[in-house]
């Protein structure tokens, strides 16, 4: 985990937030690949849930909501975790914490950072949300939450969504945003942060068809996850028991990758019944069902949710590319002066060409003799389609090993040859085979590569 944190710094994907200030608690901000990356995600996301269904509509609810929305929620009441203290060293830890020995609150218990015994309090529930103050006055009444889940802005808009989009059930609504969790033991790297995004689609069905619903999508989510090109070992499936079950769901599955840490959750799909709908009917007091223009019936939809944070995700997708591979040949002889010849390790990112924030990256083999000329040309004309990395700096198998960590799929280079007969080279990253491919069909031929 280390090293790809530090290779995430190191190429521009992920910062630690307010870094120079020493940084702040499990807070991370995404650089330049970082954001590509993200949005490359985001983007697949809502292209395969909203513009690919007829059935789904999309959504961008505000952060800040009416604060009674999570009253209604369960979220003031139930959204917290059982904390417990060290007296001695004033840490303070999930209940469940694994690294905790014995039972917090008895004489057993030893604190997992300062070793002592007997020192851990019982556990204490402690709410994840965080408040803050709307209007000029901090006061009780203008309390509001930075919302913990993005799923609440669309029960609360059901209804305006149903009635503009003109959707009958069985319909959904997707959304992709922020949301805020004051956890307690973060870490992890983006794995558990205190600001993330999650990319959450809630399916309102009729009561008695969520069990068939719920399988459906169960097997549409792990097809999108393969689709990432998750090797599929590292990926299960893991059913809630009734006590992990979160206050509104009856029934919950989680997709897990199998990180450097162990297997954990990053996507999960839950049955929240109807709770979330009529409880917001009760506290609003507003009628929230639905009447089957079919039957006539009327009643309250059954909600099957898939939920997934887009910065975890981020990091399956990080932690399944990379690689570290023995490099041997004219790629060792290229790569000198890293760490060179052969027996060389080369650090890369076998990320999916479609996932990847650089496509390709434009060399010119030496600074002289047309081809640093010829390379921004070429450059030039490729960044109309993709988005593109030029490097001039180092020698070739250095620039082939930085674009090797930041998981760009093709470089091309510009050689001697190229500014006789206009072809350059095209190496592929993950076969390190090289093609010549005329300059003019560079676009076509790695729009095919790309597909996908
Ligand atoms: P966990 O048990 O890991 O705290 P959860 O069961 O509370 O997660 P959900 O409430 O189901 O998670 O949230 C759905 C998804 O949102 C998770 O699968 C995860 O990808 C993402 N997520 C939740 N909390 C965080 C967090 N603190 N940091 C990053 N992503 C998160």
């Amino acid at each position: 985990m280390d090293k790809l944190v530090s290779l995430a710094k190191r190429r521009g994907f992920v910062f630690q937030s307010s870094e120079i200030y020493g940084g702040l608690g499990s807070v991370w901000d995404y650089g330049p690949l970082g954001v590509e990356l993200k949005k490359n995600l985001k983007e697949r996301w809502w292209r395969s849930m909203v513009h690919e269904r007829q059935d789904i509509e999309g959504l961008d609810a505000a952060i800040l909501m009416h604060p009674k929305v999570w009253e209604a929620s369960g979220h003031v009441s139930g959204f917290t975790d059982p904390l417990v203290d060290c007296k001695q060293c004033k840490n303070r830890f999930r209940a469940d914490d694994p690294r905790i020995k014995g039972t917090p609150g008895q004489p057993d218990a030893q604190c997992p950072v300062c070793g002592s015994k007997g020192t851990l309090t019982a556990p204490r529930q402690f709410n994840l949300m965080f408040k803050t103050f709307m209007g000029p006055v901090e006061e009780q009444a203008a309390v509001t939450y930075l919302r913990p889940e993005t799923a609440q802005g669309i029960y609360v808009n059901y209804l305006n969504v149903l009635q503009s989009s003109r959707q009958k059930i069985p319909f959904g609504i997707a959304q992709i945003g922020k949301a805020f969790r004051n956890e307690i033991t973060p870490g992890n790297f983006i794995f558990r942060t205190r600001e993330f995004e999650q990319m959450e689609m809630q399916f309102f069905v009729k009561p008695g068809s969520e069990n068939e619903w719920f399988e459906f999508w169960r097997a549409e989510r792990m097809k999108w996850v393969e689709g990432l090109g998750i090797r599929s070992e590292k990926l299960r499936w893991h059913q809630h028991d009734q006590n992990e079950l979160a206050h509104y769901a009856k029934d919950a599955y989680d997709i897990q990758y199998e990180f450097p840490f162990g297997w954990q959750e990053f996507e999960g799909i839950h049955n929240r019944t109807d709770f979330d709908l009529s409880n917001h009917q009760k506290h609003a007091g507003k009628k929230l069902d639905y009447l089957d223009p079919k039957t006539n019936e009327r009643f309250i939809p059954y909600v099957v949710e898939t939920s997934a944070g887009a910065d975890r995700t981020t990091l399956v997708v990080l932690c399944d590319a990379y690689r570290e591979e023995g490099v041997s040949g004219a790629e060792a002889a290229e790569g000198e002066g890293e760490g060179g010849g052969s027996g060389e390790t080369r650090v890369v990112l076998k990320l999916k060409p479609s996932l990847a924030p650089l496509k390709a990256a434009v060399f010119p083999l030496v600074n002289k003799d047309g081809m640093p000329e010829l390379a921004h040309r070429i450059h030039d004309d490729l960044r109309r389609h993709f988005n593109v990395f030029f490097d001039d700096g180092g020698s070739i198998g250095r620039r082939y090993r930085r674009q090797d960590e930041a998981g760009t799929p093709f470089g091309v280079t510009i050689d001697g040859q190229s500014t006789q007969d206009q072809t350059v080279t095209v190496r592929d990253r993950d076969t390190l085979k090289q093609d010549r491919v005329a300059a003019a069909k560079l676009v076509e031929y790695l729009t095919q590569k790309l597909a996908g």
